[in-house]
């Protein structure tokens, strides 16, 4: 566990730091994620933003002097005060965002801001008992000086929802014990993205436990990837040493396995009080859900980027039907251009004095929508060009060139650049990388229909909507 409270990583620090003893499973066996060939690419792609962050380009965007130690902390971890702040923490999320290509969804940043919302959150906390409102706020200042990597696991085994923890519990992580010193949780979460990749795990809850009957089931906590009784049980890698999206950016998905792991007082942020866990596990997102927008946007770009060039390559690009199609995907990312702005512009002061920006609730409630458009627009555009390419292997073949280069070319496009460009958008929205990215889009801020609910249910401006309608009826004459 890194402890030496460092500030920023290098990348090699940052590798280096991952040796902890941690229990990480890969299709059967124990892995060293640090030397394992299906992690290190995404592990290196990791460490080079590490770098990057102390790069004479890009260390004044990335980076600022902690109040604390005076050594260079990432500004994934800066608790944003006034609007100067939150420009600079939307400047280095779109640093992160950028260097991987909009393609690791949760790159670090992404957790540092939960964190932040966790210190924003600390007095409501600290209203259930003094000592995690305490434990929150060091917690933050842990991770930030230790510029540590987060992973978090709220949702429960998909074991059998109909069940209650009550009469099965295994289907929900809980305290089993409780003494003086700390807690001991048993149970599992499904699924912690990046967790092999992780220094700390933080846990608050699943939005569908915390409602349930047994207390014990609430419990909000800290604990470092290394502890002993935790296990990492990822699933089945993408990298297949070719070289795609799914080889570069495959930043895994785990199931996480609490065998009785004890969890020091210091390390608890909320036990028993479900009603707070349920405010709370909205609040602490705020800032994490606007990143998490800023990078769909990013990657959403690069969707159009690849349609665009996709149509061109084989001359479809002036035909009416595709222009519809390229238009219908320029409007989704015009909508969150402007949705972002517009949320931005809406931040508001926290009770805690932070700076926070205003709700995603309706990009979010989007977002699954228009990524599965976007992909049916570049397969619709594509293809069967987006399984019918040369191979690197095809094209370096001297008998083969002559065809492939009078065949498998484009209309103003060589068959090794049309090949290349292919092969990305099938990675983008046939492979397995591609249909897990889909996936993610859909799922990742939870249930969707969930959140479309809670949309409706909290609209503030429903009451204006409804009065509206009413008027209008009033007005309507009777036949
Ligand atoms: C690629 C990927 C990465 C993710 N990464 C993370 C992560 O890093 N951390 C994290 O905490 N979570 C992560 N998630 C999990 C995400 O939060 C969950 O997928 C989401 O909360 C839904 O839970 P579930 O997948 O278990 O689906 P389930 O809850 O099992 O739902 C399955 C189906 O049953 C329906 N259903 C379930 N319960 C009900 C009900 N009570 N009433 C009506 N219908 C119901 C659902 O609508 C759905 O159609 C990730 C998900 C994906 C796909």
């Amino acid at each position: 566990m890194p402890s030496q409270a460092g500030g920023a990583w290098h990348g090699a620090q940052y590798i280096a730091s991952l040796r902890d003893g941690r229990e990480v499973w890969c299709d059967g066996r124990r892995v060293d994620v640090t030397s394992d060939p299906r992690f290190t690419p995404t592990l290196t792609a990791l460490a080079g933003i590490h770098d990057l962050q102390h790069s004479p380009e890009h260390s004044g965007e990335m980076l600022f002097r902690s109040e604390r130690s005076g050594r260079p902390v990432s500004l994934s971890y800066l608790a944003p005060g006034s609007r100067e702040e939150l420009d600079l923490k939307w400047r280095n999320s779109r640093r992160w965002i950028e260097a991987s290509h909009g393609q690791l969804s949760r790159v670090p940043d992404f957790m540092a801001n939960v964190v932040v919302g966790l210190y924003d959150f600390r007095s409501e906390l600290a209203a259930v008992d003094p000592e995690f409102g305490h434990n929150a706020e060091n917690y933050y200042h842990y991770c930030r000086e230790n510029d540590l990597v987060l992973t978090h696991g709220l949702g429960d085994p998909q074991i059998d929802r109909s069940s209650t923890p009550v009469t099965r519990p295994e289907i929900g992580l809980r305290v089993v014990k409780q003494g003086e010193d700390g807690i001991v949780v048993r149970g599992a979460k499904q699924i912690a993205t990046l967790a092999p990749y992780a220094h700390e795990v933080l846990i608050y809850l699943s939005p569908a436990n915390y409602l349930r009957e047994d207390p014990s089931f609430v419990c909000w906590f800290g604990a470092p990837i290394g502890t002993p009784g935790l296990r990492v049980v990822c699933r089945k890698p993408y990298a297949d040493g070719a070289g795609g999206l799914g080889s570069r950016f495959d930043e895994q998905d785990a199931m996480l396995v609490f065998d009785d792991v004890f969890i020091p007082r210091s390390r608890v942020f909320l036990l028993q009080d479900a009603a707070v866990a349920a405010r709370g596990f909205h609040e602490l997102n705020k800032w994490s859900l606007y990143t998490g927008q800023l990078r769909f946007h990013h990657r959403l770009r690069t969707m159009l980027g690849v349609a665009s060039l996709l149509a061109q390559a084989i001359g479809v690009d002036k035909f009416r039907e595709v222009g519809n199609m390229l238009g219908e995907l320029t409007s989704y990312v015009e909508v969150l251009r402007l949705g972002l702005a517009s949320v931005d512009s809406e931040s508001r002061r926290t009770p805690s004095g932070l700076l926070a920006p205003g709700s995603t609730a309706a990009l979010d409630a989007v977002a699954g929508h228009f990524s599965a458009r976007a992909s049916a627009i570049i397969r619709q555009i594509g293809a069967s060009g987006l399984v019918m390419q040369p191979s690197d292997a095809d094209l370096a073949s001297p008998e083969l060139r002559d065809v492939l280069d009078l065949y498998m070319c484009g209309r103003d496009m060589g068959a090794q650049e049309k090949a290349r460009l292919f092969r990305v958008a099938g990675d983008l929205v046939l492979d397995r990388f591609g249909m897990r990215q889909e996936l993610y889009e859909e799922w990742n801020r939870g249930d969707p229909a969930r959140v479309r609910a809670m949309l409706y249910a909290k609209y503030p401006d429903l009451e204006g909507c409804e009065s509206q309608a009413r008027g209008l009826v009033a007005r309507t004459e009777q036949p």
